[in-house]
């Protein structure tokens, strides 16, 4: 069911602990952890603990938790003191998703160009 943990699902596990990850943040509705392959200096995803596909999906069936998911993102620049920083959600597979839960990352720390590729 929709928001429900799935097995199959890598940041379901994460969220669960039942795979390491380098935790940074962490609310009632939210964790905020380090992308095993970082894209800048600083790259952190935010993810719900609610499991939804992409955060389309996400903010039309749980806005308020969205809304937790995007105000996190902030948190997690200021926390990681970054001047300026990018968020990007990758939604859908010709957008560069890979994991299907929902997820923001938050890159900074660099020159960031735009528009991206
Ligand atoms: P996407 O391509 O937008 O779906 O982003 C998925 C992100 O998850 C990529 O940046 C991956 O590097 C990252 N990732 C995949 N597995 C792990 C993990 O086990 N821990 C932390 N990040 C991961």
């Amino acid at each position: 069911m929709a928001g429900e943990p799935q097995d199959d699902c890598l940041f379901c596990k994460i969220v669960a602990g039942q795979i390491p990850a380098t935790i940074v943040r962490e609310t009632e509705t939210t964790v905020a952890f380090q992308d095993i392959n970082p894209q800048a200096p600083t790259h952190v995803l935010v993810i719900p603990r609610v499991h939804y596909r992409d955060v389309a999906t996400l903010s039309a069936a749980e806005p308020a938790v969205a809304a937790d998911l995007l105000r996190e993102t902030g948190e997690v620049a200021a926390q990681e003191k970054l001047e300026s920083h990018r968020v990007v959600f990758n939604t859908g597979s010709g957008a560069g998703q890979t994991v299907w839960h929902a997820h923001a990352h938050v890159l900074g720390g660099r020159g960031l160009q735009w528009p991206p590729g």
